[in-house]
């Protein structure tokens, strides 16, 4: 509970449409997209300024109230999950698209704007915005940046942390401060590069400058089934081999094409064992060349069908399969957990067979849907929670993977964050030295911790110690356990 006082001064900055205190309207904030992690905030406000931002964080920061900034709330790792006694800062009502500069290929918009919004709006004049998570319907600027979200289109195009040219950015004290900028490099320490990625940790961000890129001539999408993944896993290798970048090369194995097909009839074959799409864009001779190519190389490595999608509306099906997988999964499954690790794309046949080897082990099942021309993966590890014990063997396998991953010299994380779930995984990709250093950064610009704290790193660090020197003392420790 906070302090009366407190909440009346909220409601004074924001109005009362501004601020939830009802416990049964808090409850939808306890979690994010991964529920197994639930907290009710104390409150909720929802501001539509930045002006409003920044006094609600400077009320913070005077009373030493943890805070949290939220999206749309479909991240996956608990990186917006609430703070016990702390406040949740919604952006959701911070959503107008301010200005939209085509000669310059720019746009501004607030945090609140969902992803899709910003290529439904510029797309009738020919452009786009490259980052498309499978979420883009329904998750927003602010949390793309938070997270450096990808999507398939990611492995041509890259990152969000490649379409953010500058930001207005609410610091953890209330001050307000212009990253980046207009132009593609800007003077100085690449404050937008250490913003995005930093799940919300270093303060809030309230205005956003992206990069909108022109539509291709001709953009293609082939289907390719085959009997095994080792198979599909073979073409991706040869096609990136032979030196041509994709649009997208999308994997999924026998359990992801069950679970889309009984979802969303996409058309994939019931009987493959794994389905690639692929999808290249570019000037129409180039395209005509490389598809052709790329049929030969998924044939090659045994295609057991190989189709091309002829009409604007058999491409929709072919990826609305793809983008519904998570979803999809539901129909297969009454719970799952959604994994998100990277591998290196030649190490994919290896890790598929040792996720089955460990799934099996368990009695598991796991379905596998991935980013396979970046080497990002999505085993989906399934469960039913009405199971006394299968929840935590879902958990201990979904770590299995992610530790197999790093073994193979991965990632803990493609595109979801380290947020809740992950941060005791840290360590297994950086050492202490690393990590204080990581958290240097932190300590410049959140020296108390208020904002999103106890997220993406494992040990608290109190700020002011040198790099690499520093061992948190238990009594420490326990003092912020019990502030937060
Ligand atoms: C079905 C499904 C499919 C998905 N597919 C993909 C995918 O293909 N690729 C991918 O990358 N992700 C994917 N995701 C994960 C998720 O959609 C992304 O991480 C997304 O960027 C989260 O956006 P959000 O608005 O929901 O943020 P939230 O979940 O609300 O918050 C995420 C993080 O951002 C912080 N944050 C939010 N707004 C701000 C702000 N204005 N300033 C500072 N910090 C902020 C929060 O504190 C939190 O740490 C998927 C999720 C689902 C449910």
């Amino acid at each position: 509970m906070l302090n009366a006082k407190i909440v009346a001064e909220l409601r004074h900055i924001l109005g009362s449409e501004g601020v939830i205190d009802r416990y049964e309207q808090l409850r939808t904030y306890e979690s994010d997209g991964l529920t197994n992690f639930r907290v009710t905030p104390a409150l909720v406000v929802l501001p539509t300024t930045t002006e409003q931002v920044q006094a609600v964080v400077r009320v913070c920061d005077r009373e030493r109230i943890p805070f949290v900034p939220r999206g749309s709330g479909t991240g996956l790792s608990g990186g917006a999950l609430p703070a016990a006694n702390g406040i949740v800062i919604s952006l959701a009502r911070m959503n107008q698209i301010l200005k939209v500069d085509l000669p310059n290929q720019r746009i501004i918009v607030q945090p609140g704007v969902m992803n899709l919004w910003v290529t439904q709006r510029v797309a009738p004049h020919g452009y786009y915005y490259a980052p498309d998570p499978s979420s883009q319907q329904i998750c927003s600027i602010g949390g793309n940046i938070a997270e450096n979200s990808g999507g398939a289109h990611c492995l041509k195009y890259g990152f969000t942390v490649n379409h953010v040219l500058g930001m207005k950015f609410v610091l953890p004290d209330g001050n307000v401060i212009e990253v980046g900028g207009p132009t593609l490099d800007t003077p100085g320490y690449d404050l937008p590069g250490i913003i995005v990625g930093s799940e919300g940790t270093l303060g809030i961000a309230t205005e956003v400058t992206l990069r909108l890129m022109r539509k291709a001539e001709l953009v293609q999408t082939a289907m390719a089934a085959f009997a095994h993944t080792d198979a599909a896993g073979e073409a991706v290798s040869g096609i990136i081999a032979a030196g041509i970048v994709p649009a997208a090369v999308e994997m999924m194995d026998k359990l992801a094409i069950e679970a889309c097909e009984e979802a969303v009839h996409a058309g994939y074959p019931r009987d493959a064992g794994a389905v690639l799409l692929v999808e290249l864009d570019g000037p129409h001779s180039e395209v005509a060349t490389l598809l052709s190519r790329v049929e030969q190389i998924c044939r090659a490595a045994g295609a057991t069908e190989y189709r091309l999608a002829h009409t604007e509306a058999e491409r929709a099906l072919m990826w609305k399969g793809r983008k519904a997988a998570f979803a999809a999964v539901g129909r297969i499954s009454p719970n799952y957990i959604v994994q998100d690790g990277v591998i290196p794309r030649t190490a994919l046949p290896q890790i598929l067979r040792e996720i089955e080897e460990m799934a099996s082990k368990r009695g598991m099942r796991v379905a596998n849907v991935f980013h396979a021309g970046d080497g990002n993966l999505h085993p989906l590890v399934l469960y039913d929670e009405r199971v006394e014990g299968a929840e935590h063997e879902a958990e201990q396998l979904a770590g299995d993977i992610i530790r197999s991953c790093v073994a193979h010299g991965g990632s803990i994380t493609g595109e979801h964050g380290v947020g809740m779930e992950k941060k005791e995984h840290m360590t297994a990709m950086f050492t202490a030295d690393d990590l204080a250093t990581h958290q240097l950064i932190r300590c410049a610009l959140n020296p108390d911790n208020l904002c999103n704290p106890n997220k993406v790193y494992p040990t608290p660090r109190l700020c002011g110690e040198t790099p690499g020197k520093y061992h948190p003392h238990p009594a420490e420790l326990a003092g912020l356990a019990e502030r937060f």
